[in-house]
């Protein structure tokens, strides 16, 4: 059993519950009234369709790629009734859900150095995140260590702090507005020293404009390079799953100002915004490897499409 199944045994299928249930409400009452009286999947229930995966966060992109769909085998099955909607659209939905983010088994590769920069706009939840994921690899033996390159207000430093007493592991900090690539220089160096597993980068999440966004970033992977030559292994976008097309700008902004390879969704608790999941994978081509469905340092769960849309596409009898 890999690291992946352990996560999700036990409590944590109930969390992805809680975690989706307005998203489902929001969706599922939506598509209700998009049939209504309908016995066939026609025209009007597709154009319906097309407003309530857009009202609930899809994305423009990846709902008229799953209209495109539904077109196509309505048009080869113009009897198909409304009634299987819901089978369709989870076929569809999950073919596309699956195709972007393939399972992995492992989180991390044992054995070596793996250092992750994490990224996004102030107050999605970087650092909360970090401080979860140093809990879990912790406790899975792992030697993680945490940097605080977010610079530029103390509290930030501290509140990082906080979360690397909760998980107990090491966090590497330089004086108040030290610049952020100087501090991701240090930790590398440290991780290297200390054999770590894994070194999480917390970076400040300033948007002025992309060329600085874009300057800073840069700066930061060419000094990790320098110390290990394909660090970092993996740039994170976290994203707030709660801010709907909010999350769609920001992963545009960010993939245009450096590679991200991999994003967390954060907050999909208590929001019925669950359909940027989709959307965001789908058009920008980044598999989501984490979502956050809460403050609690266990709320953290790795993404798994399949179980993402079983979840979902479940009627809770
Ligand atoms: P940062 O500015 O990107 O580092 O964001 P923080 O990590 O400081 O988080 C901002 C706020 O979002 C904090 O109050 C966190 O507790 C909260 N937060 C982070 N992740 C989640 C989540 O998955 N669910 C909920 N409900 N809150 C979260
Ligand atoms: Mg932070």
């Amino acid at each position: 059993m890999g690291l992946f199944d352990r996560w999700f045994s036990g409590d944590n299928k109930e969390a992805l519950d809680k975690g989706l249930e307005k998203s489902k409400q929001g969706f599922f009452s939506k598509v209700a009234v998009a049939v209504a009286g309908k016995k066939t999947i026609d025209a009007d229930v597709l154009d319906e369709l097309e407003e309530v995966l857009i009202s609930s966060d899809v994305g423009v992109h990846t709902t008229l790629k799953i209209i495109e769909r539904l077109e196509a085998r309505v048009k080869s099955n113009p009897y198909l009734g409304t009634d299987q909607l819901n089978s369709l659209l989870k076929e569809e939905i999950s073919s596309l859900l699956i195709t972007k983010n393939p399972a992995s088994d492992s989180e991390t590769v044992d054995g070596k150095l793996q250092v992750i920069l994490v990224v996004g706009v102030n107050g999605v939840g970087k650092t909360t995140t970090i401080g979860k994921l140093a809990k879990r690899w912790s406790q899975e033996g792992k030697k993680v260590m945490l940097a605080a390159a977010d610079t530029f207000r103390a509290a930030a430093v501290d509140q990082l702090e906080v979360w690397s007493d909760r998980a107990n592991v090491p966090l590497v900090k330089l004086a108040a507005n030290t610049d952020p690539a100087a501090v991701a220089y240090e930790a590398i160096n440290r991780a290297v020293a200390a054999q770590v597993d894994v070194l999480l980068i917390d970076t400040a999440g300033r948007l002025h404009n992309k060329i600085n966004l874009m300057n800073e970033l840069s700066k930061i992977k060419r000094v990790l390079s320098k110390v290990v030559a394909d660090a970092p292994h993996e740039v994170m976008l976290v994203i707030d799953g709660s801010t709907g097309q909010n999350a769609f700008e920001q992963a545009k902004q960010f993939s245009a100002a450096t590679e991200v390879t991999s994003l967390a969704v954060t907050k999909l608790d208590g929001t019925a915004k669950g359909g940027v999941v989709l959307g965001i994978s789908d058009q920008f081509n980044i598999p989501v490897r984490y979502i956050g469905v809460g403050e609690g340092i266990e709320d953290l769960q790795p993404f798994d499409a399949k179980r993402f849309i079983e979840t979902f596409f479940e009627v809770k009898s």
